[in-house]
């Protein structure tokens, strides 16, 4: 990809934000946008701001307009996920570790703590637990990089998006910490390095490509680029 042709990582996270909001995005590319909402609260009002503008443009455009503000049901939605996800998925108690770490609706797709999980080495300081995906288009794994330990250069089929949830990671585009979210398209080559002192638990979504279908996305980027 070229600088002339791709989104920013974060125009796609933004982008990402606003599909979510018009509940546009596959379940595993949601959950990953609703556990960021989760650890990064602040992005909730970013989400509602996008909302917004886009509520304002449809209603410019279309003469049905978006009555029920899409930030409610966002709202609506977290909670749904975090008091269904916990009683239906859940298995058992969570742990102090887990809590902590892995915020809903997440932590209820993992099925148990942490500790518990059935993680496979996948190289020298990596490991990998493979979260069962709700959709077959896209796998959704918890990563764990030992601290200093850099992931061998790779590509993915389709697209790759990375949520830190614990510690952090650095790349070509900068250091990702807790609630920040890389994205990579599936012609990038990558290496990400965890962190020297603390290494890195992420929550990575593989696949697609993603498309964004919300057609806002074109006009509200030529109204918002500068
Ligand atoms: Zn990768």
């Amino acid at each position: 990809m070229t600088e002339t042709e791709t989104m920013s990582g974060k125009d796609v996270a933004d982008e990402l934000l606003l599909d979510y909001a018009s509940g546009a995005l596959p379940e595993p590319v949601s959950v990953l946008v609703a556990t960021r909402l989760a650890l990064r609260p602040e992005l909730r009002a970013e989400c509602a701001a996008f909302e917004a503008i886009g509520g304002h443009l449809l209603e410019e455009i279309e003469p049905v307009s978006l009555k029920r503000s899409a930030f409610d049901a966002v709202m609506a939605e977290i909670a749904a996920d975090e008091d269904d996800g916990t009683a239906d998925r859940a298995a058992g108690p969570v742990d102090a570790e887990t809590g902590a770490l892995v915020p809903e609706p997440l932590r209820s797709y993992l099925g148990g703590p942490i500790s518990g999980l059935a993680w496979r080495t996948r190289g020298p300081g990596l490991e990998e637990f493979r979260i069962p995906s709700p959709d077959a288009r896209f796998e959704m794994s918890l990563l764990r990089i030992g601290p200093g330990r850099t992931v061998p250069s790779h590509r993915h089929d389709g697209d790759e998006l990375t949520l830190v949830l614990d510690g952090a990671f650095s790349d070509v585009n900068g250091r990702y910490g807790r609630g920040d979210l890389a994205v990579n398209g599936s012609d990038d080559l990558h290496a990400p390095a965890a962190d020297p002192k603390d290494g890195c638990i992420c929550f990575a979504v593989t696949g697609g490509p993603l498309k964004f279908s919300n057609p806002l996305i074109g006009l509200y980027d030529r109204l918002t680029r500068r």
